[in-house]
């Protein structure tokens, strides 16, 4: 029997496994984290290398580490120029060395669990059952989960495009253009600035809005009691939903990658359509107003279904334990983001009480910060 049994260990999970340890609230012998993946923070790291991040959107006070500037301080120690900008925003190289100095210092390994959970089941204690037939028992349970693995393929794409977040997708290198990037946030600008330098002039970025320029993908009020106070005085979670919807500036991207889409496209190495594609076959995508792209491949930077995580063992769960939820499907939760007696929930699950930035870096503390301190 384990006290702490985290399901999940991406950014959030690992940042919970960090301010639990590093609180003394537990011990590393008396938690688990199980995970699809053999290393934390695995597809993070294959995400955002994919598609050839090199600085992060968040800025240098964003991290898994329980003080606020750990990261700043590494920086410092390492006489490194890797922050950048008004924000210091982190390379991607050293947060990632960061994060894994901070996991190192609470020998994570110990605690790792590499194995996909398929039922939760409370029997006095929680019994956790992976795929192998293995059960963990556990006295409390994060569920760190994200909506990562849903992928958002539009109709018109569905056979014969693949998505950027593809489990498996080929080497860029080895891609045969004309290539298309479907997509109008940070995602597809970033890939559209990888693609390009690969195949200049034989790229192209499919956008169905404008740019929307924004230095985070919400306003920093709702980092604090600024935007966070009202937010939590609304009852109604159809509210909440609403005001969360608003709130993010979805597809959006950072100036600096707007300049630098605009100086690719004005070089002639990339091509900016906006318009609505209606089908495709294997050379040619058709759009709306019958004017056609050629594209021998097309990559999809699309996002993510926003519904909640349709894990067969959650939905199992939310019956089993009538755990409530809101209209959109989500977890109401109290303000310790317990579900339930022992069981708690982080990133997307945590939505509707954390608001707008509960998927990022900053919502992975607030929601770490917010579980520790009710214990
Ligand atoms: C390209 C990209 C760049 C981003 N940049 C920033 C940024 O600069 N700043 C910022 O604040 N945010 C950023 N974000 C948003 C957010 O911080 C990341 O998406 C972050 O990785 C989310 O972490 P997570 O732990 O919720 O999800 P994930 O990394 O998806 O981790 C969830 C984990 O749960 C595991 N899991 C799922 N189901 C099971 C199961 N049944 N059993 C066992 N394990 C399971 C998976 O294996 C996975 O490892 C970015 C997102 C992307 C995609």
């Amino acid at each position: 029997m384990i006290e702490w049994a985290i399901i999940g260990g991406g950014i959030h999970g690992c940042t919970a496994a960090t301010f639990l340890i590093k609180s003394g609230k537990t011990s590393i012998d008396r938690l688990r984290i199980i995970d699809l993946y053999d290393k934390p923070m695995a597809r993070w790291r294959r995400n955002t290398k994919r598609i050839g991040m090199e600085y992060l959107r968040s800025p240098v006070v964003h991290h898994i580490d329980v003080h606020p500037l750990s990261l700043q301080k590494y920086s410092d120690s390492a006489k490194s120029r890797d922050l950048y900008g008004y924000y210091k925003r982190p390379q991607l190289d050293f947060f990632n060395d960061h994060s894994e100095n901070v996991l190192y210092e609470i020998n994570i390994q110990k605690a790792w669990k590499q194995g996909k959970v398929v039922s939760v089941k409370r029997n006095e204690r929680w019994v956790l059952t992976l795929e192998s037939g293995e059960q963990i028992m556990a006295e409390n349970i994060i569920v760190a989960i994200s909506v990562n693995e849903q992928p958002m393929i539009p109709e018109w794409a569905h056979k014969r495009a693949f998505h950027i977040f593809d489990e498996q997708i080929p080497d860029f290198k080895k891609l045969k253009p004309p290539v298309v990037i479907v997509g109008g946030g940070i995602t597809a600008a970033h890939t559209a600035v990888a693609v390009s330098q690969l195949f200049p002039g034989k790229t192209t970025l499919l956008k169905r809005h404008p740019f929307r320029v924004h230095f985070f993908d919400s306003d920093p009020g709702w980092l604090g009691p600024k935007n966070q106070t009202g937010f939590r005085k609304i009852e109604d979670y159809q509210q909440r939903r609403e005001v969360i919807k608003a709130a993010r500036h979805k597809g959006s991207i950072t100036q600096e990658l707007f300049y630098k889409l605009a100086r690719f496209q004005k070089r002639n190495e990339l091509q900016i359509i906006s318009g609505e594609p209606i089908k495709m076959n294997e050379t040619t995508i058709t759009m709306k107003d019958h004017s056609n792209i050629q594209a021998k491949t097309v990559i999809l930077a699309t996002g993510f279904k926003s519904s909640l995580p349709s894990q067969p063992w959650l939905q199992k769960l939310i019956l089993n334990e009538n755990l409530q939820c809101a209209h959109c499907g989500y977890p109401i939760v109290n303000e310790s983001l317990e579900w339930c007696p022992h069981l708690f929930v982080m990133g997307p699950l945590a939505e509707l009480e954390i608001g707008p930035i509960a998927r990022n870096i900053s919502g992975a503390r607030q929601a770490a910060e917010r579980i520790v301190a009710n214990l």
